[in-house]
This record gives structure tokens, C-alpha cells and sequence, in this order.
């Protein structure tokens, strides 16, 4: 099977010869392990931290060795009686086309509720993230107004769609594109949304929502953070989620010029880590499953083919390619 590796730290925004894709043989299962060939591969945001040399939250990805990361699949060989042949599986040895692991690597899915693939979107980190971050982080409350920036990527979309659904006054959004902003309005529900291409965050947010918003998802950082501490309301909340404006920039920039406005506004900026929350992944599941039966929830993906094309669908994350969920399909 083919696998793909990281062979260069990236400096900026990485390139295709940062990573290498090899053959490496299929071995049989042992005792207590299981072989699985992976049908999806998931590509995010927080692996191009993984890819500098500095401990963070997750551990740096090695020179040379396979970009691990989630992927769900099919047992194809078994040494555990748990997990028979044809079981499908969720696990993060991702990038290859096929993982041998013990069996306690991977957990079985629940193809009934939904495919496979949602466990890599709306069931798995995109849709814990944006729960946890919309819900606790931000505390969003039922007549709040919300913006959300990358509003039409995995994350975004669902947290727009979250808020709505918990009784949200108004749902703004913002995205790289016209075709993605006609996505959010007319698909997702978003009451108001923007291309950030278009001018300036700031006059396109107060433009959206001119009595001010109480919550803010922040994906983008930079001028959307900005923005946003403009336009927020005093006691305003922010849920700190990523920065991916900031990613592939060799010099972090300056920090929001208008921080002191926190001050005023009584205004809480939290960072979160979706790890955090994995004991209380019953709530999630409960609720979230209640609006995937409910049909309350539109899924988007969009797909790459094959093994060769999972680092052109990483680096598309950083040129909006995707809309919704960004996987790589074998
Ligand atoms: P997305 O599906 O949202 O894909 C990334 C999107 O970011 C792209 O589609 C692109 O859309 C947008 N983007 C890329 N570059 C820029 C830029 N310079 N300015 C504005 N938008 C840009 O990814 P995810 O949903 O997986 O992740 C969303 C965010 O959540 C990321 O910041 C990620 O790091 C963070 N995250 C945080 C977690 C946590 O525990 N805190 C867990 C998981 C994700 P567009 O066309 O709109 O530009």
C-alpha cells in the first residue's frame, strides 16, 4: 500500500515536495491487531502545526514518517475478535492507504445514523469543535447574534448551523468566495453573510449586523478577530478556534491593534482545545444525533481522489478549495 510522508519542515506555505509518497508492504495481523484499509482521509487545518518542530498541543509530525491523522475504513484482517473482517472503523493512522495497528487503535462506527465519512466531519472533530466551541467556549444563548468566520469550511458551517438551530436571533458569515456565501445564505441558513475578498471585514460586519453581534467563532483571526472586537457587543463572547489566516505566515502578525476594547466591553476572548471535551461526548452525541435524525442538518464535503492527491487536498485548505469538509477518498 502507499503511504505519504512529510520530508521537509514547510517554511510559509508548504509545497507539494515537503511530502513524499512511498510503497511500503502490507503485512498480516498479529494477535490482538487488525488491518484496515482506509476508505477516507481526513486533511485539517492543525496538522500544518504539526508539521513545526515545537511541542504544542499535539506532538510534531516526524521527518519521514507517515502524516498520521483521521481516517475511517474497513477491516480487511483480523487478529481480534472485537473487530471482525468488514467492520468499519474510525482511528488516526491516516495518510496510507492501509494500517495495521492493535485492535485498541481504532474504533467501530455507527453506519446507521450516518456514512462513514460524517465521522471525520458533523461526528467527529469538526462537529465536536464547533459544538464545544459555540455552546460552552462562547456560551452561545438562545436571541444571541453570532458571526462565524470561515463560515463555509467543516467547522464553520456547522457551527452556523448549530446556532440556528439553538434559537440564535442571527447568524452571520463570512468566506472566500460569492458562490460560498450564496452556499451560506441560501443553503445553510445564515441570515446574513460576506465575502472577506470583497473590502474590508470591519465595514462588511458592521454592514451585516449594525446593531453589533454577542458572539464571535473566531476560525480566521487577524482582520476578522479585529473586526469582530469592533463589532461586539459589552459582555460579548469570542471562542478562540483557530487563525488559519495566520498559518503559513513566517512571522506571526501583530495582535489585534484594538485588544483594549476588551476592557471596556467586559468582553471574554477564550482558546479552546476540542480534546478537552471528550467526556462529554455522550451530549454531543445525543444532540447532534437527535438533529442528523431530525434531517435539521445540511453535510457538505468535498472530495479528493486517491493517495496521490491527499497533500493537494491539504493545501487546498489554505486556498479555500473546499466547501465544507475536505477528505480524501481511496
Ligand atoms: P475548513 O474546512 O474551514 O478549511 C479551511 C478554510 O479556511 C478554507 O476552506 C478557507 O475558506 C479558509 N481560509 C484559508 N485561508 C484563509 C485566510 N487567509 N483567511 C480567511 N480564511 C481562510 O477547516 P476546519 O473546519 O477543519 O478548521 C477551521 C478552523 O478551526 C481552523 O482554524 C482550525 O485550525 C480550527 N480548529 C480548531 C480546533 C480546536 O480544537 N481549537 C479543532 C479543529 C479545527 P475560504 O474560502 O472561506 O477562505
Amino acid at each position: 500500500g502507499m503511504e505519504v510522508r512529510l520530508v521537509r519542515r514547510p517554511v510559509g506555505t508548504p509545497v507539494a515536495d515537503d511530502f513524499e509518497v512511498a510503497s511500503v508492504p502490507i503485512a498480516e495481523p498479529g494477535e490482538g491487531e487488525v488491518l484496515v484499509r482506509n476508505d477516507h482521509l481526513s486533511v485539517d487545518p492543525y496538522m500544518r502545526g504539526r508539521m513545526i518542530d515545537t511541542k504544542s498541543y499535539v506532538e510534531p509530525f516526524a521527518l519521514g514518517a507517515v502524516m498520521n491523522g483521521g481516517a475511517v475504513g474497513t477491516v480487511v484482517g483480523s487478529g481480534a475478535p472485537e473487530l471482525p473482517v468488514g467492520t468499519t472503523v474510525l482511528h488516526d493512522h491516516g495518510w496510507r492507504e492501509y494500517a495495521l495497528a492493535p485492535s485498541a487503535d481504532f474504533q467501530r462506527v455507527d453506519t446507521t445514523l450516518a456514512p462513514a465519512s460524517a465521522y471525520l466531519g458533523i461526528l467527529g472533530l469538526p462537529g465536536r469543535t464547533a459544538y464545544f466551541g459555540l455552546f460552552d467556549v462562547a456560551a452561545m444563548r438562545p436571541g444571541d447574534t453570532v458571526f462565524i468566520s470561515g463560515a463555509a469550511g467543516a467547522v464553520g458551517g456547522l457551527a452556523g448551523q448549530f446556532a440556528r438551530l439553538r434559537g440564535a436571533r442571527r447568524v452571520i458569515g463570512s468566506a472566500g468566495s460569492t458562490d460560498k456565501v450564496a452556499y451560506l445564505r441560501d443553503e445553510l441558513g445564515f441570515d446574513a453573510a460576506f465575502d472577506y475578498r470583497d473590502g474590508a471585514v470591519r465595514e462588511q460586519l458592521r454592514a451585516a449586523a449594525p446593531d453589533g453581534i454577542d458572539v464571535y467563532f473566531d476560525n480566521v483571526g487577524g482582520d476578522h478577530l479585529r473586526a469582530a472586537i469592533a463589532a461586539i457587543r459589552p459582555f460579548g463572547r469570542i471562542a478562540l478556534c483557530g487563525a488559519i489566516s495566520g498559518y503559513n505566515q513566517t512571522r506571526p502578525a501583530p495582535g489585534p491593534d484594538n485588544l483594549i476594547l476588551a476592557v471596556g466591553k467586559r468582553l471574554s476572548l477564550r482558546g479552546f482545545v476540542v480534546y478537552d471535551y471528550a467526556d462529554r461526548t455522550d451530549e454531543f452525541e445525543a444532540q447532534v444525533g437527535r438533529w442528523l435524525l431530525e434531517g435539521q442538518v445540511r453535510l457538505r464535503e468535498t472530495t479528493a481522489s486517491g493517495i496521490h492527491a491527499a497533500t493537494g487536498a491539504f493545501l487546498g485548505l489554505f486556498d479555500g478549495t473546499n466547501t465544507g469538509k475536505m477528505l480524501v477518498r481511496l
